[in-house]
């Protein structure tokens, strides 16, 4: 049987982190990844519209996503910052607000309140270390049950809300507030960063696959695409991967796969109760991002709503047959991307006139390889799982964004594991 120093499981941004480092290092390595590409949870699609890439996973980064803005300046990736719009655009339950505040002068107050409020919890986080250590349990709880507890109100209330829904792309009542906070401690405790690390940031400008490309090439490790893993069988000298095409053995094996696919995969001996159990529960990040092609928009929309469909519709540029909308929805059914009807009736609740031409996503949610988007806890899951997830079982390891620290469910914290994983790897030869 081939034999390995370690096989990873999964291409994402994790698994070919790990790969490049541990072949750097001198170890043999084959990468088995399911899907007949790399870039896992990242997938950019150059031609989507009219030849105006799409991003149809994960897009942004900021610069204080210090791993994944090392990778872009060793390989010399280009990227490209959001241009900022002339104003934004709030909408009140579809009705789009004449205002420049989210809220009427009456309720100033009130937004005051909860910009302290969430600064405040903001400040008790170190994000680099883990959150369990740091008694914030009364933070983790569902966003709306937070919302009540820290006395917020009116439209400032609504408002900040569907922005952590945003955020979290997730219910609110699922989502665990704690992990949306997290955020803001990541910014250094900045607002307006935190806005950027959603949806202002700096974009990949030939797309995240350029990156994950240069990864892979610099790795020089074997990718096997198309090459779903069924088993690991690990014993005291080393471990067996069955796959969909073969079998081959390693010293070690490193598991990159998403937290709700974890399960999907039959380990021996059999993983622990809790790495099982939050694999069953998943995360809570099981929402939509869809792109929308639209006329009659303004070209640099940016538009919050609470009460709406989607928390978040923004221009990411124009082309001839119209201005190109990236829109986010908390829940996986709240609108139906294969109806353009009911996308421009999602979008006109931010742009009372918009046209809908086109609209394009990937279902992550239902996709077996994904089983969600991005990594958000669900309320109360820090306690039981913050710390096991990323948990060695002997010689089995696992890495993979929903592992890391400060960017958690990031493609910096993704990078982050990934290099965590290969020197722990490293660490035992
Ligand atoms: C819609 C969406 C928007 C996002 N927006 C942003 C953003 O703007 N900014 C940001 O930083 N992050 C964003 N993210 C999150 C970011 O993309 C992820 O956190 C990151 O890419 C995860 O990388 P990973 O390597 O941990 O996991 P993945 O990229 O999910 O990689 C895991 C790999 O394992 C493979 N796999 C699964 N099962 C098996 C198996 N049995 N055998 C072999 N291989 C298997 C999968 O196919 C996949 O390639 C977004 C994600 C989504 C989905």
């Amino acid at each position: 049987m081939e034999t390995y120093d370690v096989v990873v499981i999964g291409a994402g941004f994790a698994g070919l982190t790990a790969a490049r480092d541990l072949r750097a290092a001198g170890s043999s390595v084959l990468v088995l990844e399911a899907r007949e590409r790399i870039g896992g949870s990242t997938w950019y699609q150059p031609d989507a519209f009219d030849g105006f890439g799409l991003e149809m996973g994960g897009t942004w980064i900021v610069p204080q996503q210090s791993h994944v803005f090392a990778e872009v300046r060793r390989y010399g990736i280009s990227v490209t910052d959001s241009e900022l719009p002339d104003r934004m655009t709030w909408s009140d339950h579809g009705e789009v607000l004449d205002t420049l505040l989210p809220v009427s002068p009456q309720e100033y107050g009130e937004l005051e309140h909860a910009l302290r409020a969430l600064v405040a919890a903001g400040e008790r986080i170190d994000p680099l270390r883990p959150l369990t250590e740091q008694d914030l349990a009364d933070l983790d709880v569902p966003i709306r049950q937070w919302a009540t507890e820290a006395g917020l109100g009116g439209n400032a209330r609504e408002l900040l809300i569907s922005w952590f829904c945003g955020c979290a792309n997730a219910h609110e009542d699922t989502a665990s507030a704690l992990d949306v906070i997290r955020w803001l401690a990541a910014m250094d405790n900045s607002l307006w960063g935190m806005v950027q690390a959603s949806v202002l940031g700096y974009t990949f400008t030939h797309g995240t696959a350029s990156l994950a490309r240069a990864i892979a090439e610099d790795s020089g490790a074997e990718i096997r695409l198309s090459s779903p893993v069924e088993k690991v069988h690990a014993e005291d000298d080393g471990a067996t991967i069955s796959y969909r095409d073969g079998r081959v053995r390693a010293g070690r094996v490193l598991v990159t796969v998403p937290i709700g696919v974890l399960r999907d995969i039959d380990f021996t001996p059999r993983l622990p109760a809790d790495k099982l159990a939050i694999s069953a529960e998943n995360h809570a990040g099981q929402g939509q991002k869809i792109w929308a092609l639209a006329r009659n928009v303004p070209e640099d929309l940016s538009g919050f709503g609470w009460g709406t469909d989607f928390d978040y519709v923004g221009a990411m540029g124009t082309i001839e047959r119209g201005v190109v909308l990236v829109c986010f929805a908390p829940e996986h059914d709240r609108v139906d991307a294969d109806d353009l009807a009911d996308v421009q009736r999602a979008v006109r609740e931010f742009a009372p006139h918009a046209e809908v031409v086109d609209a394009h996503t990937h279902p992550w949610v239902h996709d077996e390889y994904s089983k969600g988007t991005w990594a958000t806890f669900r309320a109360g899951q820090f306690a039981k799982y913050e710390l096991a997830v990323g948990r060695p079982e002997g010689r089995v390891h696992f890495a993979g964004s929903h592992t890391a620290r400060r960017w958690r469910a990031f493609i910096d914290g993704a990078i982050e594991s990934g290099k965590r994983a290969a020197a722990e790897i490293l660490a035992e030869a």
